[in-house]
């Protein structure tokens, strides 16, 4: 089960002082109503709950500073927010912790199609910055599946990638500035409408830093033109690893798909029953889209089914209209509800070597049948992030712990065959006690002692990333906390 650090009983007893110093500096902002913090007990890793101290839903940059420097004078953990929909506990917060939401702020400040960039707040959603240029035949790349949610912050937080990442890059490559907060209120530029510019790779260190550096106000953002056309096809085969040979294939005669994306038989049917997209009845499928001119789709596709054929599948469907597109991607895009209909589940996020697929696909079935749960997969196949499912039951005594038992072991084996613990969802506290399994102990105190020179007091999500034993001595030497053992 996983532990969170007890609350700073001296933060505690402040409570009603650390409200009401948060109303005085931005009125209408504060929510510490306990029916109504509730709501902001946990994210998409809803097993683990607890509710904040308070919340504040700033609404420009400013706010946000003066909200960091009341927090970090009077000692007080924050953990920032956006939409919540983090998979790996990331925006859950302490009893002790103030919830910076940025819900409010999705303001569009700049477009400028011509410098292909656009500048929003960083509340507001992924798919509404596609969604403020599209009238100019642009859009923004990366696309989580949670896109219609989440917010441009928490993506770059957690450094989100998407089905189409694999030709355009995952958020850090299409990023190009930011505006933050840092803990003790001081507001820092980050590279620019140029991108980062010279000195140390900052934007870089941020993107992914999983709200432990500051907290992201405004973003720059590269957009691009939309490609003239682009085209699915999709494949069934009789096997999860033939699938995954085909994937490694795929990507060694260098096609350059614009996503590869992978279902084994569970998925397929939770998907079927959820979404009626027409999928065949099969023991794995891969959707991939090609971009580009007609011609050049054609030529791709045909290369792509010279590949597919090798591997004998026993559907070859290629889209010939908008319509049929459409319901290609449906039952992918609808994966993930159709999932909750099959019971309660942990959606795991690795990476693996794309070569490594087939073996890892055949060794996450042997673990699945030993623990006695059921795993699906649905994942990006074509850059080797991997998001098992792991099915379990929340009612049934025991079947949580097994279920995180057994998402330890299927990441312990992406990090055995030379992949890494997350591709897209981050540590949070998911996989916070996993990280040593990717990395030395030197390893671990060289990334804390960047969190140290951004955030001395460890106030800023504190409890996230690094293992609570490994960063304890760290919080309790916050000024003012009491020491305790993880
Ligand atoms: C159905 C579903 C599908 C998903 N599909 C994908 C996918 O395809 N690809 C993918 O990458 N992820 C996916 N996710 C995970 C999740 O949507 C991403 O991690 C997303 O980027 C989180 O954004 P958010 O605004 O909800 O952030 P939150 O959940 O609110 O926060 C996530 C983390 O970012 C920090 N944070 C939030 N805002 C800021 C900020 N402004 N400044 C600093 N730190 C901040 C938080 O403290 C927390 O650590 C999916 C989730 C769900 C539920």
């Amino acid at each position: 089960m996983m532990q969170m650090p007890e609350p700073d009983p001296t933060v505690l007893s402040r409570r009603q002082a650390i409200v009401t110093a948060l109303r005085d500096a931005v009125a209408g902002a504060v929510i510490d109503d306990p029916a109504e913090t509730r709501a902001y007990e946990c994210d998409a890793l809803s097993a683990y709950r607890c509710a904040p101290l308070a919340v504040v839903l700033p609404r420009t940059t400013d706010e946000v500073a003066r909200l960091m420097a009341i927090c970090h004078e009077l000692g007080v953990p924050v953990v920032p927010r956006g939409a919540g929909t983090s998979l790996a506990g990331g925006a859950m917060p302490t009893a002790d912790a103030v919830v910076i939401g940025l819900s409010r702020m999705t303001d569009v400040i700049e477009i400028a199609t011509g410098d292909r960039l656009i500048r929003v707040q960083a509340g507001r959603t992924n798919l509404s910055v596609s969604g403020a240029v599209d009238g100019q035949d642009f859009f923004y790349a990366p696309d989580p599946s949670s896109q219609l949610a989440c917010a441009i912050g928490g993506n770059i937080a957690m450094n989100s990638g998407g089905a189409h990442c694999l030709k355009y890059g995952v958020t850090t490559n299409n990023l190009l500035g930011v505006t933050m907060v840092l803990m003790d209120g001081t507001v820092v530029e980050l590279g620019g409408p140029m991108g980062e510019g010279p000195g140390l790779d900052l934007l870089g260190v941020v993107c992914g830093s999983e709200g432990q550096l500051g907290i992201v106000t405004e973003a720059t953002l590269r957009i691009l033109p939309k490609p003239p056309g682009a085209r699915p096809v999709l494949i069934g085969f009789d096997s999860s690893e033939t699938a995954g040979a085909c994937v490694a294939a795929i990507i060694r005669a260098g096609v350059m798909p614009v996503a590869i994306e992978f279902m084994d038989s569970p998925c397929i049917r939770a998907t079927e029953e959820f979404s009626h997209a027409g999928y065949p009845d099969c023991e794995a499928l891969l959707i991939v889209e090609v971009e580009g001119t007609a011609p050049e789709i054609d030529e791709q596709l045909a290369l792509i089914r010279d590949i597919a054929v090798t591997f004998d599948p026993v559907e070859f469907r290629e889209s010939r209209s908008e319509d049929e597109s459409r319901r290609i991607w449906l039952g992918r895009k609808s994966a993930f509800g159709a999932m909750g209909q099959l019971g309660d589940y942990i959606c795991l996020d690795g990476t693996i070597p794309v070569s490594a697929l087939p073996q890892v696909l055949a060794r996450i079935g042997d673990l699945s049948r030993d623990y006695g749960l059921s795993v699906a997969n649905v994942f990006h196949a074509g850059d080797g992030n991997m998001h098992p499912l792991i099915i379990y039951d929340a009612n049934a005594p025991g079947d949580l712990d097994r279920a995180e038992a057994l998402g330890a072991d299927i990441l312990r084996l992406c990090v055995e065959v030379g992949g890494c613990l997350t591709g897209e969802h981050g540590v949070g506290i998911e996989k916070r006690d996993l990280m040593t399994t990717q990395y030395a102990a030197a390893d671990l105190e060289a990334q804390m002692r960047v969190k140290d020179v951004f955030d001395p007091n460890w106030l800023l999500n504190a409890a996230k990333v690094f293992p609570l034993d490994v960063s304890a001595s760290r919080r309790d030497a916050r000024p003012n906390a009491t020491p305790h053992a993880a």
